[in-house]
Parts: structure tokens; sequence; C-alpha cells
């Protein structure tokens, strides 16, 4: 490839989001990452859930957020030829008296009419603090996304496996790399590490994702993906024992003990305050660019941002400081 448009470092859910939405515009990029086999991205649950912290907040954006991210996952399905969104409802068990005063609080906000319904019977009845069915929400499944978008970009002569040297004019898609590398090691990112467990639990018999504080999500035959934990500034990317054990005990608790597990993972999320990913040019080098601080919320924020920051590149735009904030804290 001659000269791209773009040169984006890192295939995380930032850089490939980003490249695929420049190349819906009609840009050429080159993606360059090092294919580690454990990322951030590569480990997240992908779930998409307009509700999803402890405090049962609805993002003022939500809705552009849901159709920004159905829409592009659904158009890049088509055209990478693989089956990675779906569209699946939420059982949330809420799990205190507070929770459940809360959310009579929320309900009195007419937004959230459209995101909710009962919870099925079944579950109604073991749900001492009440909940709900969360609609219009899903998962990406992340790998199988970024390995078909890495195959159809490597097709294409778009995408090197490599290292992005520092001073290389670039879109900075790094993740929370991004304070030892680069040129916005100065952007605020704080870096959480989350742990998910892979479980076998015959006796549970669900297949539809069940949120109770933690979250519950099936993902083969009797087998689930158990998350998450928050750890703030981590030494490494490795599952602690103290993740670990707050796993396990929620998993004893719930599911009574009968479940085994069959593997834990970790990756290193790359927060921003108030949920905001950090998108746009630096101040003194325009020809550096980020895309960064998704969060816990990647799968669900990247393709309206990675939208704006091009909006903001090729149209001049604003950049996210003039964009609307669109959620409260909140965990996955
Ligand atoms: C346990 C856990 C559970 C999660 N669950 C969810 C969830 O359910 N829903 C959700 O939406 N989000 C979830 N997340 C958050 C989500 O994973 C992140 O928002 C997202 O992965 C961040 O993507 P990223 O591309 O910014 O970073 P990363 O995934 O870290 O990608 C950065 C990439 O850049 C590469 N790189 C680094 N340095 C360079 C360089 N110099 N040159 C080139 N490449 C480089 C890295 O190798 C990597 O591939 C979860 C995260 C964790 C850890």
């Amino acid at each position: 490839m001659s000269s791209p448009d773009y040169l984006v470092a890192g295939q995380g859910l930032a850089g490939t989001v980003f490249a695929l939405s420049a190349i819906q515009r009609g840009r050429a990029v080159l993606v360059i990452d090092p294919e580690e086999s454990s990322t951030c991205s590569r480990v997240a649950a992908g779930l998409m859930n307009p509700i999803s912290g402890p405090r049962l907040a609805l993002g003022e954006n939500e809705e552009t957020l849901w159709n920004a991210a159905s829409g592009f996952y659904r158009h890049w399905e088509a055209i990478l030829e693989a089956p990675f969104f779906e569209e699946r409802p939420i059982l949330r068990l809420l799990t205190g008296a507070d929770q459940a005063e809360r959310w009579e609080k929320r309900l009195r906000d007419p937004r959230y009419d459209a995101w909710h319904e009962p919870l099925p019977p079944e579950w109604a009845s073991r749900a001492p603090f009440g909940g709900f069915t969360t609609k219009r929400c899903g998962r990406l499944h992340t790998v199988t996304f970024l390995d078909a978008a890495r195959t159809w970009l490597r097709q294409r002569g778009s995408f090197r496996t490599g290292t992005v040297p520092e001073d290389t004019a670039a879109v900075w898609c790094i993740g929370h790399e991004l304070r030892r590398s680069g040129p916005f090691r100065e952007v605020p990112i704080r870096p959480a590490r989350g742990t998910i467990l892979t479980i076998r639990a015959p006796e549970f018999r669900e297949t539809r994702i069940v949120h109770a504080g933690k979250w519950i999500v099936p993902v083969g035959p009797d087998t689930y993906r158990v998350g998450s934990t928050y750890e703030w500034n981590p030494a490494d990317a490795f599952p602690s024992l103290e993740a670990r054990e707050e796993l396990r005990t929620f998993l004893d608790g719930f599911l009574g003990g009968s479940w085994e597990l069959i593997n834990e993972e970790a990756g290193i999320r790359p927060m921003a305050n108030r949920g905001l990913p950090f998108l746009g040019s630096h101040p003194t080098q325009p020809n550096q660019i980020l895309f960064n601080g998704l969060g816990s919320r990647g799968s669900l924020l990247a393709p309206w941002y990675a939208g704006r920051l091009l909006d903001h590149l090729e149209l001049g735009a604003p950049d996210q400081s003039d964009l609307t904030d669109p959620s409260d804290p909140r965990t996955n």
C-alpha cells in the first residue's frame, strides 16, 4: 500500500472500529498490532448493557450509542462474513434493599420505559429484591470480531504485525499501553484490571445473560463466563488471588457451589473519568491522534465515538470536549 490516510496503532476494539469506520468513509488505512494473544479486548465479555452499573444509571446518550453500535456491527457482520453480534436480553437481579429503592426512583424517569420489562416468572421467584429484564442490549463476541476484521484487513494489505514506534504519526489506539509509549503519555487514563472466569455449571441451565452483581454469560453447552472485578493500577495483567476469590464467593452464593472452574483470564481496561473516551488530535502535534479510554464499555462506545473522531478529523467537527457525556461512571 502507498501512504495510507490513517496509520492505526493497535488492533483492539478502538483500533479495529476506527479502521473499519474510516474504510466505510472511503479512506485507506494501515493497522499495525503485535498480535498478542491476551489483550483487554480479547479477554472482554463484550456485553452491551445500557443499565450496567450498580447505580442502575441510564446515560443521556444511550439510544444513540446503541443504534450506532448495533448498526455498525450488523453492517460489518455481513462484510466480514462472521457472526459476532447478538442482541440478547439481560436478566438483572437486584442485590439488596438499597438497590431496589434506587430502582424504584429510577422508574420515575420515563426514559427508562424503552429499556426494560418484567423478569420472566421463573426468575421473579428467585429475586428477593426484585429485578427486571433489560431490552435492547446484547453481546459482541470480541475475539470473533477482531479475528475476522484482522483477516479481512490483512487480505486487503491493510494489516501488518508489529509495534508502531514512538515518534510515528498515527492514530494511537493502544489501550492501557498509552501510559508507556506514544505521544499521549500525559493523558490521565486509569488502568483497571478485570478478571473473568470460565466455568462449567450443568445444573444452571440458563441461555440468557444474568446479572446479579456479577454477570454470568452463557458461552457454550453448560459453559459460562463470569465477571468481573476491578483492581486499580495493577502491576500486571494476570488474574489475582483476590479477584479469583471475589468471583468464587459470588458463584458459591449464587450457584450453591455446583460449578467447576475451567479457565481464568485478566485484562487491563483503559478507564477515563466519567466514562467519556479520549479522542482528538495532539495539542502541539496535530498529526498525532488519540482514540482511547473506552473503559468498561468499549463494545458499546467504540462505533459512535470512532464516527465522532472521524467527523473531527475530516470535517473539522469539534472534538469530544464539545460532545454530550454519554454516561455516568459505571462498571460492567
Ligand atoms: C475482564 C474484562 C471484562 C470486560 N468486559 C466488557 C464488557 O462486557 N463489555 C464491554 O463493552 N467492555 C468490556 N471490557 C472493556 C473493553 O475490553 C475495553 O473497553 C476495550 O477492550 C478497550 O479496547 P482498546 O482497543 O482501547 O485496548 P486494547 O484491547 O488493550 O487494545 C490495544 C491494542 O494495541 C496494541 N498495542 C500496544 N502498543 C502498541 C504499539 N506501540 N503499536 C501497535 N499496537 C500496540 C495491543 O497489543 C492491543 O492489541 C472488559 C474488559 C475486561 C478487562
